[in-house]
């Protein structure tokens, strides 16, 4: 695969067709984000795509604008039923908003759009199709319902956009991405945008892309500034005791404010979430299970502060955008490093001053390696709180590995490279309280209030 090194600095030196400079130029977007300077002229190539890159980033006018620009060159109309660019998302909000940044970027181009997503009557959607359209932006279930039914056809798709990839995989579409790649042409442009390149998400992309370029938008750690970092070694049987001490210390700040709670499963967040609420911290869970509805309704009441605790998975808390957290918890290291940069980032918004404090259990530590890699830095860290571990710490430092994750075992293993299957990755989770059991053992027989220890249990 290769790597992208040259890059273009303004949209006036691109290869895009005038109406959509005019375009950029009434938006006044002068100057290329990090992707669309790497990625647009690639894709004017006619290279196929791998970009490892969040929304916020720019990337849908990346794709959006080379596209359209090949819609403008070559004026062919689409047949019956097809149609010349296909791009999939996984909710149909993400859908509503790349549908609009085609319509704002094409505004001078001539070109025809429709959407398809599930939640609606299927008549409109199938009445947009019986002439086809040039770009098609849909969701991956009422598609194929719809080309099921002998609505739609993808054989004539010249360029197909999989967007928010991994996203797509933690809301268990794999199977529906699987069966629309293979309607489509093998001649095509494919681009493929993921927020996260987990080993899994890679050989997917393997298996879709040819030969693809592989642009990397690294999140800017500059947005921590203003974030003070914490990591504390716990052994995992401890890690419930430390939360509460934190959570305690935070609702007794001067201004109360919010916090959120990052796990790395659904079924630990879910767990995690039921465990505090029982003992006494209002919360609520969110993740790639729970409805687009019920995520909505938990983020409402959380923004206005009637449940102070969010537990989330990272794919749940992307674009969680609220001004008032003041403490973000990794309850659980993420696996990947880029994740650890943007939970970071959900405190500390608008110049507001931000804590974040990690936990890193056994199983984590070389996580913590990776973290710490990327940031290019040593996060500070807490040897005064209760349930810190010498133990842990001095392993991290003499380079121990922690042993590899068997498959449906007990635990204390690392998780790396199982990603996609949600629960199935029980290892390292939230979910988990049992590990490294020694001085938690002794420590909850003295503290055995509060839901500590009916979570542990
Ligand atoms: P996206 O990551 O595609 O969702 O874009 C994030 C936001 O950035 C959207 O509101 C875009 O309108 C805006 N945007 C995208 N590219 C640029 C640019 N080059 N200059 C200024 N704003 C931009």
């Amino acid at each position: 695969m290769a790597t992208h090194t040259n890059m273009t600095d303004t949209f006036e030196a691109m290869a895009l067709a005038a109406p959509l400079k005019q375009v950029l130029n009434e938006l006044n977007y002068t100057t290329p984000s990090p992707v669309q300077a790497q990625a647009i002229p690639l894709l004017l190539e006619g290279r196929d795509l791998l970009g490892c890159a969040q929304t916020g980033t720019g990337k849908t006018a990346s794709f959006a604008l080379p596209i359209l620009n090949e819609l403008h060159t070559d004026q062919r109309r689409p047949r019956a039923k097809q149609c010349r660019c296909l791009v999939l998302a996984p909710t149909r909000e993400l859908a509503g908003q790349v549908a609009k940044s085609f319509s704002t970027y094409g505004e001078k181009v001539r070109f025809s759009l429709t959407t398809i997503w599930g939640g609606v009557g299927q008549r409109p959607q199938v009445n947009a199709m019986r002439q086809g359209v040039d770009v098609l932006v849909a969701t991956p279930g009422r598609l194929l319902d719809l080309i099921d039914q002998g609505y739609v056809d993808l054989s004539a798709v010249d360029f197909f956009v999989l967007d928010e990839v991994d996203r797509m995989l933690d809301m268990g579409f794999l199977r529906d991405m699987k069966r629309i790649v293979a309607l489509l042409p093998k001649k095509r442009q494919s681009l493929f945008f993921s927020a996260t390149l987990a080993p899994n998400i890679v050989s997917l992309a393997e298996n879709i892309l040819r030969d693809p370029a592989r642009v990397t938008i690294t999140p800017e750690v500059t947005t921590a500034e203003r974030i003070e970092q914490r990591l504390c070694f716990v052994d995992r049987g401890n890690k419930m005791y430390l939360l509460q001490e934190l959570l305690k210390k935070q609702s007794h700040a001067d201004e109360a404010k919010l916090t959120i709670v990052f796990g790395r499963t659904k079924h630990g967040c879910n767990k995690l979430a039921k465990a505090l609420s029982e003992a006494g911290f209002e919360s609520e869970a969110i993740h790639g299970n729970k409805s687009q509805a019920q995520r909505e309704k938990a983020l409402a009441k959380f923004k206005q502060g009637l449940v102070p605790v969010l537990v989330a998975t990272d794919v749940a808390a992307r674009g969680v955008d609220v001004k008032d957290i003041g403490l973000v918890v990794n309850f659980d290291l993420p696996n990947e490093p880029e994740a650890y940069v943007h939970r970071i980032g959900r405190t500390g918004r608008a110049g507001a001053d931000g804590l974040a404090v990690s936990f890193c259990a056994e199983d984590e530590i070389e996580f913590l390696r990776d973290i710490e890699k990327l940031i290019k830095s040593t996060i500070p860290r807490d040897t005064a709180q209760e349930w810190h571990s010498e133990n842990l710490q001095e392993k991290h430092r003499t380079g121990f590995k922690p042993p590899k994750v068997k498959q449906g075992g007990g635990g204390g293993g690392r998780g790396r490279g199982q990603q996609g299957g949600g629960n199935r990755r029980s290892q390292g989770g939230a979910s988990q309280s049992q590990g490294s059991r020694s001085s938690g053992a002794a420590r909850r027989k003295s503290r055995s209030g509060g839901g500590a220890s009916r979570y542990s249990s």
